[in-house]
């Protein structure tokens, strides 16, 4: 690999970087499901911006119409102003995603990224209740600003932030393993126990999938019985779809298997598309006592943005293709996984996900991440998730063709078998 541009990398940026830190090559090109580096050497990319490309690199539909736009001095920075673009994109957001689905929800842009959406939510929910307590679970990860941390799971991401944690308390996640129907009874007790010396809390926040937790996949009926656990005791229900959403698990918002309507969703990741930064926070609409200018800054109307969002909903979401493809190849992802456990006669793989999300894990971080490297060296990307990087997870685009599954599940099982 080449040294002299890598050190540039090590000389210049500050050591906090963390993923893609194990693949020692720059890389300068991106088209469907594969990278380029510097020498036109192909990836396979498996990890797609962390979901973030769930249409893939450079798609073309989406392509096309940010050429367009551009090419037309379309506005790049808006503020908060109207604007065609986000005009294009709220229309289409409601007749594709949300009134299809008869959700009422109220859009809001947060700011760029996915901790914007949490720290929005969590405000909110506070404001609406006047309460300040947050419940949020084990091993989930919100992001990585102050508020959103305070609701993370893994003591590892807060530690040495300092992260004030008074109003925020953990429960267990959906336990798949011993596949017990938990009812919630011991949190239900303290909750109607005005001597436990609970603060009534505000909201839940909750991933369907816990993406950087390791692949968790909760079970559509503990995310019912916590629906009706958030309805009986009136605190507001957060699903936090920045990683799950936008198709991940099939359906557009992860939630829908279960029948739930959460109150606040945050989505940001794969909205825009084409890996351009775009958040947003949605809500019924009795929630919105936000005052004008109570959360605002400065790169929320990221309108290139909007446009590929745009075309992203137009070509993917005004039928159910994308969503039977996705589901349909989960079953297939599912088996060559378990056939590479089952083979590999070593205990301690297991094997969860959903839709075209899936973990793998091992005993412990180190065969992870040699597996990790071991495929990049053979030409596919894949990151490690879970307490303790134990789980290679595994989110192709959902556009990737069969081809490219079976050829990125073949680098896998050998890396499996030579590590
Ligand atoms: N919430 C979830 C479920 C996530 O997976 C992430 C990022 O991985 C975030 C929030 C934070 O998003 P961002 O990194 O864009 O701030």
């Amino acid at each position: 690999t080449d040294i002299a541009a890598l050190s540039v990398f090590e000389t210049l940026e500050s050591e906090v970087r963390s993923y893609c830190r194990a693949w020692p090559v720059v890389f300068a090109r991106a088209n469907g499901s594969r990278l380029y580096d510097e020498q036109g050497r192909p990836y396979l990319d498996f990890f797609a911006g962390a979901g973030s490309l769930n249409y893939g690199h450079n798609n073309p539909a989406l392509k096309r119409a940010l050429l367009d736009y551009l090419a037309d001095d379309g506005i790049t920075h808006g503020l908060d102003m109207s604007t065609t673009a986000k005009r294009d994109f709220l229309t289409t957001f409601h007749s594709t995603v949300l009134e299809p689905r008869g959700l009422p929800y109220k859009v809001m842009f947060p700011g760029p990224t996915g901790t914007n959406a949490v720290e929005a939510a969590l405000k909110l929910a506070r404001k609406v209740t006047g309460r300040q307590t947050v419940v949020s679970f084990t091993n989930a990860f919100h992001g990585m600003s102050l508020g959103s941390l305070a609701v993370t799971g893994n003591a590892a991401k807060r530690a040495g932030a300092g992260v004030p944690l008074p109003h925020a308390i953990r429960m267990p996640f959906d336990d798949y393993l011993d596949g017990q129907l938990p009812d919630f009874m011991w949190f239900e007790r303290l909750l109607n126990d005005a001597g436990s010396g609970l603060d009534h809390p505000a909201a839940v926040i909750v991933e369907t999938v816990q993406g950087e937790g390791g692949i968790n996949v909760a079970r559509a009926e503990w995310l019912r019985a916590l629906a009706e656990l958030c309805r009986r005791h009136e605190m507001l229900l957060i699903v936090d779809d920045i990683q799950m959403g936008c198709g991940r698990t099939g359906d557009f918002f992860s939630f829908e298997e279960a029948g739930i309507t959460p109150d606040i969703v945050t989505l940001s990741k794969s909205i825009s598309g084409y890996g351009l930064p775009m958040a947003l926070c949605l809500f019924r609409p009795e929630l919105d006592v936000w005052q004008p200018g109570e959360h605002n800054g400065t790169f929320r109307g990221n309108n290139p943005a909007f446009v590929t969002a745009t075309a992203a909903l137009d070509a993917y979401w005004r039928d159910d293709a994308l969503r039977e493809r996705t589901l349909g190849r989960a079953d297939r992802v599912e088996r060559a996984l378990l056939d590479l456990c089952g083979g590999d006669g070593r205990t301690g793989l297991s094997v969860r996900g959903r839709g075209l999300v899936w973990g793998l894990e091992f005993a412990d971080g180190e065969r992870a991440d040699a597996v990790c490297r071991r495929a990049f060296e053979t030409g596919l990307l894949v990151e490690t998730s879970g307490p303790n990087g134990e789980v290679v997870k595994l989110l192709p685009p959902l556009t990737a063709t069969d081809d490219e599954l079976d050829e990125g599940l073949g680098i896998l099982a050998r890396s499996v078998r030579h590590t």
